[in-house]
């Protein structure tokens, strides 16, 4: 029964998951999208997390990243005056001394005539004073922000609410990791995700507040008070808003640590800001979703902030143990769902799975696992092997029940 159990889980994991694969790097058909990232003051580590944001954007082949840097804090700001109309896109990496009025204009300008813009993570501190700023962020925090700027917006029982309450703007609990939700699925950056998906160690914010205006909450997360502070509501936690012709792209995820820490090295930040910003220059996502995106049963960190490949996956996954990550197993699983169909490529990932289910290394954890997955994907190849370790005490019930579905399935 345990196993059969297990099966079932698997399925179910098949129907409601079923990304595209990112099997081949972005085929460039134009030229990449020229992109500032703004930066320079913050009360955050913008020295670490940008380059990081421009890594991650570059490595799409999408996208083509400077970074420039305003005047330290208190310096002279009529010398930061860049000409915005040069690039697709502005990534806003800044909380600090407001800028001259001729750089604001040129700002407005740009997003309003059809630039993009993505707002990350503390630039929605910045700014309080600047009505048109946060018109285009939608929601801010922190700042003497109150109700004088807006609403807090939030889901309460899978309700939007538009909260006029008295109150500060922006908080957040102790950091942690969170289960980010899906609210808009055919949203273009949010097509082929998983619906529900668990985010690297982060803060939450929460109790946003601003104008509101042409603003869509594309996922949020449950701030729940037992878990180190929180609203006891659905907080947004992606947004998109539109300002004139220009698309805005709102992220509240990717506090930076040493190293970019689990925020910044999650997979689904990472996914979600570089869809996020082609959204913002085309309105359009042309990337697909990569194997390793998270799911709701685990957090998926890259070191590197590069996509693992399958052979990397499978060379680590011989080596699985119970309470070790299963983030090589999720790879598997999403890779085998990505060549539905083909039949070659089935093939191929299958020979890779029984020569580690043949390799004396392996574990046992980890050729139960392998089990289950070829019980239901694998063909008559897979059979002698499996064969084999019906005579193992440990594996005899695995194997065996891997045998009769794949006997009945063939
Ligand atoms: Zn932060």
């Amino acid at each position: 029964m345990k196993t059969r159990y297990l099966f079932l889980i698997v399925l179910t994991g098949l129907l409601i998951f079923m990304p595209a694969c990112k099997t081949q790097t972005s085929t460039k058909t134009h030229d990449a999208y020229k992109t500032l990232i703004i930066t320079g003051q913050n009360n955050h580590e913008w020295k670490i997390s940008s380059p990081i944001l421009k890594q991650i954007l570059d490595e799409t082949g999408l996208f083509s990243t400077e970074i420039i840097k305003t005047p330290d804090k208190g310096g002279d700001m009529n010398l930061f005056n860049p000409d915005f109309s040069k690039y697709r896109l502005l990534v806003l990496d800044y909380n600090g001394d407001t800028w001259s009025d001729k750089t604001k204009k040129g700002f407005v300008d740009f997003v309003s005539n059809g630039g993009g813009l993505v707002i990350y993570h503390a630039a929605n501190n910045s700014f309080p004073e600047w009505k048109e700023f946060n018109e285009m962020t939608g929601l801010g925090g922190w700042g003497n922000r109150s109700q004088k700027d807006g609403p807090y917006v939030y889901y309460k029982n899978n309700q939007l609410v538009t909260d006029t309450t008295a109150g500060n703007g922006g908080s957040h609990g102790k950091r942690r990791e969170f289960l980010v939700v899906t609210r808009i699925n055919d949203h273009p950056i949010m097509k082929g995700l998983p619906v529900r998906w668990l985010h690297g160690t982060d803060e939450l914010y929460s109790q946003l507040r601003g104008p509101a205006r042409n603003l869509q909450i594309l996922t949020t997360a449950f701030a729940d008070s037992a878990a180190g502070g929180g609203t006891m509501r659905d907080e947004p936690i992606l947004m998109t808003i539109t300002y004139g012709k220009g698309r805005i792209f709102h992220t509240v995820m990717g506090h930076a640590d040493e190293g970019g820490g689990p925020a910044m090295q999650c997979a689904g930040f990472i996914t979600t800001f570089q869809r996020g910003a082609e959204w913002a220059v085309t309105g359009n996502v042309t990337q697909t979703v990569p194997f390793d995106f998270p799911t709701a049963a685990g957090v998926v960190l890259r070191k590197d902030f590069k996509e693992k490949t399958i052979d990397e996956a499978l060379a680590e996954f011989g080596t699985y143990d119970i309470g070790k990550s299963t983030l090589n197993l999720t790879c598997l699983q999403n890779y085998i769902r990505s060549l539905s169909g083909d039949k070659a490529g089935l093939l191929s990932i299958e020979k890779k799975m029984v020569s580690i289910l043949d390799n004396k290394e392996s574990t046992l954890e980890a050729k139960k696992l392998l089990l289950r997955e070829l019980s239901w994907m694998g063909s008559s190849y897979s059979v002698p092997s499996i064969k084999k370790l019906t005579s193992e005490a440990e594996l005899k019930d695995e194997a065996e029940f891997a045998i009769a579905r794949l006997q009945s399935a063939n």
